[in-house]
C-alpha cells in the first residue's frame, strides 16, 4: 500500500481535536494535530502543532458556536502545506442500535445515528454537524466513523440488557458503554503483553473502568449514555433513579412543558453533577487538588467520591474477570493525577495491587506497581487517534 494522509476529526462537547498521520504498509507518522477549545466562550483556544511539537498557530479567538470553530479548523487544513486528505476518520461515541461498526459514512447514514442523539446527548449533536460539513468541504474524500461503542460490542448480553420493559429494549435502550476508542488502543498498545484479565480506567474529564478479557471487553461502567457508571467531572455516574424522579418532580412544579423539563434534568445530571455538583467548585481535578490543599471540605468529599467508586467498580470488576493480572490508568486524571492513583489502589493488597510510591510519583507511562505486587500497575496514555487511522486504512482496503 502507498502511503495515505489520514486526517482525524474528533469532537467533545466544547472541542473539536484533529490530527492528521501519513499511514504506509505498518507505518504511521504523525504529521500535525490542533484543537479548537472553548466553544461557545470569547476566550477560545485554536493551536496547532506539527510532529515535532512546534507551535504554527496559537490563537484566542472568540468562539460563539460550532460552526465558526470548524470554519477556522476547516480553513486551517485547506491552506497548510501538509498533503491534503485521502480519508477522514470520525469519533463518534455512540451511533445507536442501529449503527455499531466502523464504516463509510453517508448522508443517510448520518441521519440515522442522529435519531439517538439522546444515547449521548452531550457529544453527537456537534459529531453528526462535524460529518455534514466535512462531507461538504471535502467532496472527495472517502470520510469513515469510528465508534466508542465498537469496542464494548463484546459484552455479554446479561452485562448489555437493562432491567427495564421490554418496550424500551426494543427501541434500543441498553448499555452500550464510552470511552470504547481509548480502551482498544491500550489493548493495541499492550500488543502481546495483554494479559487474560485486564481492567482499565479512563480517568479524564468523562471517566470509565472497564473489564477485559483476552483484549475483548466484558463489561465497563458507562451505560446507555456517558451519563452512567463513575462518578465524571460534571455527570453523577450511576444514581438511584430515584433521584431523578425527585429532581423531575421540582423541575415539574416550575414548567409544563415536558420536553423544556427533560432538557433541565439533563443539565442537572450531565453538566452540574459529579466533582462540580459535590464540590461546588470546579470539574478539574488540578483545581481541587489544589483546594483540598486549602483545606476545603467539599473538595475532599468530591475526590473521595471519585475515588470510592473507583474503588468499588475495580472490587466488583475483579469479581467479574475471577480475578486481574494488570490494571491501566489512563485519561488525564490516570496519566497525570499521583494522589488519585494512590488513593484509588490504597488497601487493595487483598486483590494483589500494590504500588510502589516512588515509581507512582510520576507524570506520563510507566510501571508504577510494587516489586512483588501480584497485579502489574501501569499507565499508559490512549491513542485515539492512531487507532482511528488503523481502523480507516482497514475500511480503506475493503
Ligand atoms: P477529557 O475527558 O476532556 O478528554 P482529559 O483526559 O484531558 O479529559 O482529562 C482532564 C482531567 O485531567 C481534568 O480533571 C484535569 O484536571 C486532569 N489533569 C490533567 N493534568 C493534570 C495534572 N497534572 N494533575 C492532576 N490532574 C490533571
Amino acid at each position: 500500500m502507498s502511503s495515505l494522509p489520514v486526517l482525524v476529526l474528533n469532537s467533545g462537547s466544547s472541542s473539536i481535536k484533529f490530527s492528521a498521520y501519513e499511514a504506509g504498509a505498518g507505518e504511521r507518522e504523525k504529521l500535525f494535530e490542533g484543537a479548537v477549545d472553548g466553544i461557545g466562550t470569547d476566550l477560545g483556544k485554536f493551536w496547532m502543532k506539527d510532529a515535532a511539537g512546534r507551535k504554527l498557530l496559537d490563537q484566542t479567538r472568540s468562539l460563539p458556536n460550532r460552526a465558526v470553530a470548524f470554519k477556522l479548523v476547516a480553513d486551517a487544513l485547506h491552506s497548510s502545506s501538509f498533503p491534503s486528505p485521502a480519508a477522514i476518520g470520525h469519533r463518534m461515541v455512540s451511533g445507536g442500535p442501529t449503527v455499531l461498526e466502523n464504516q463509510l459514512i453517508t448522508p443517510d447514514l448520518i441521519d440515522e445515528m442522529e435519531r439517538y442523539t439522546a444515547f449521548a446527548p452531550l457529544h453527537t449533536p456537534i459529531a453528526v454537524y462535524i460529518m455534514r460539513e466535512a462531507l461538504r468541504l471535502f467532496p472527495d474524500v472517502p470520510n469513515f466513523v469510528c465508534l466508542d461503542s465498537y469496542f464494548h460490542r463484546t459484552m455479554p448480553e446479561v452485562v448489555s440488557h437493562m432491567p427495564i420493559p421490554e418496550e424500551y429494549s426494543a427501541m434500543g435502550v441498553r448499555r452500550f458503554g464510552a470511552h470504547g476508542i481509548s480502551y482498544e488502543s491500550i489493548v493495541y498498545q499492550l500488543q502481546s503483553n495483554v494479559p487474560e484479565r485486564l481492567i482499565v480506567a479512563h480517568l479524564g474529564n468523562g471517566a470509565s473502568i472497564s473489564a477485559i478479557r483476552g483484549g475483548w471487553c466484558l463489561d465497563t461502567s458507562m451505560g446507555l449514555t456517558p451519563t452512567g457508571g463513575l462518578i465524571s467531572g460534571t455527570r453523577t455516574g450511576d444514581i438511584d433513579p430515584g433521584v431523578l424522579l425527585f429532581i423531575l418532580h421540582k423541575i415539574a412544579a416550575t414548567t409544563t412543558n415536558a420536553t423544556e423539563a427533560a432538557d433541565a434534568l439533563e443539565t442537572v445530571v450531565s453538566k452540574r453533577s459529579g466533582l462540580l455538583g459535590v464540590s461546588g467548585l470546579s470539574n478539574d481535578m488540578r483545581d481541587l487538588r489544589e483546594a483540598i490543599a486549602a483545606g476545603n471540605a467539599k473538595a475532599r468529599l468530591a475526590v473521595d467520591k471519585f475515588v470510592w467508586t473507583i474503588r468499588k467498580w475495580i472490587g466488583g470488576l475483579v469479581a467479574e474477570l475471577g480475578g486481574v493480572d494488570m490494571l491501566v490508568f489512563t485519561g488525564g486524571i490516570g496519566e497525570n493525577d499521583i494522589d488519585s492513583r494512590a488513593e484509588i489502589c490504597a488497601g487493595l493488597g487483598a486483590l494483589g495491587i500494590e504500588l510502589d510510591r516512588e515509581r507512582n510519583n510520576v507524570r506520563g507511562a510507566a510501571t508504577i506497581s510494587a516489586e512483588g505486587s501480584r497485579v502489574t500497575v501501569r499507565v499508559i496514555p490512549p491513542a485515539e487517534d492512531l487507532m482511528i487511522v488503523n481502523h480507516v486504512v482497514r475500511l480503506m482496503g475493503k
